[in-house]
């Protein structure tokens, strides 16, 4: 059985200019232990497909299903307690860092948010997160934000969410705001804590040799619709 199944999911947007058709039912399975990349330009509605999988924007028709659970027709208690398992990253780290607390704080948000995902301790869940991104917990434990780079900030980001022991990491155009220099470094430990975790990875761009460079299956969209889903040796640059 494929981890998430998503069947004909459509998602729009009433504004006063009309109705943006922004995912324009879209049919795909996602594996367990694979990362699938989501790739298509600006506007081609792959934000909007992340955010609505995670009940984050309204849908306005189709399913998704997670093991067992549909999540399209869940209440919002029990969607609550899955987010954990489905956790998000996303373009700006920066933004998602609460400047004034120290980095074990931080890391520590989501164990304090949801205390039944402390298996070991939370000293232990921040420090093995950290560990993951190549941070120690006893070198940045005790810094802030803002004395980190944009890529630093990505990786504490993504420390915060592997911390929660996750599922399914959703990755929306993770490194986009990063100098290139940086951006190989997020993306292997990405792919290291993807395998070290068995993680099941989805992992938007509108830059198609950043998702070819992490995913194992490709999915090209193009206008809120799926236009190629193959593996990632079958998907050419196109001209
Ligand atoms: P992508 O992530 O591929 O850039 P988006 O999902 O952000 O695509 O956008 C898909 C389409 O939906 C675009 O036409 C965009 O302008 C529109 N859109 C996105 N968010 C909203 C919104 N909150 N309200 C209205 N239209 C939106
Ligand atoms: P991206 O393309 O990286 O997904 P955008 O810069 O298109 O992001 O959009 C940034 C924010 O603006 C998002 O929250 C998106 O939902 C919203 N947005 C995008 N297009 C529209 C639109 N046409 N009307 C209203 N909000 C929009």
């Amino acid at each position: 059985d494929p981890l998430l199944r998503v069947e004909d999911l459509v998602v729009q947007y009433p504004t006063d200019a009309g109705t943006v058709h922004a995912v324009s039912g879209v049919t795909f399975d996602v594996h367990r232990g694979e990362t699938l990349g989501i790739v298509g330009e600006s506007g081609s509605g792959k934000s909007t497909l992340l955010r609505a999988l995670l009940r984050l924007t309204p849908h306005t028709g189709g399913s998704v299903r997670y093991r067992d659970t549909v999540l399209t027709d869940l209440g919002e208690e029990p969607m609550r307690r899955l987010r954990p398992s489905l956790q998000m990253i996303m373009q700006d780290p920066i933004a998602s860092l609460n400047p004034r607390r120290k980095v074990r704080d931080i890391v520590a948000e989501g164990l304090r948010i949801w205390p039944d995902r402390v298996t070991t301790s939370v000293e232990e869940q921040v420090a093995a997160g950290l560990d993951a991104v190549g941070m120690d917990i006893g070198i940045v434990g005790d810094r802030r934000p803002g004395s980190f780079s944009g890529g630093q900030c990505q990786r504490i980001a993504i420390a915060r969410a592997l911390a929660l022991r996750p599922d399914v990491l959703f990755c929306d155009e993770p490194v986009s705001a990063l100098d290139v220099s940086v951006q190989a470094r997020v993306l292997n430990l990405v792919h290291d804590a993807k395998e070290a975790l068995g993680l099941t990875v989805l992992f938007v761009s509108h830059d198609l040799g950043v998702v070819k460079s992490v995913s194992d299956r490709v999915m090209v969209m193009y206008l809120g619709r799926i236009c190629e889903i193959a593996p990632v040796e079958e998907i050419y640059e196109s001209p």
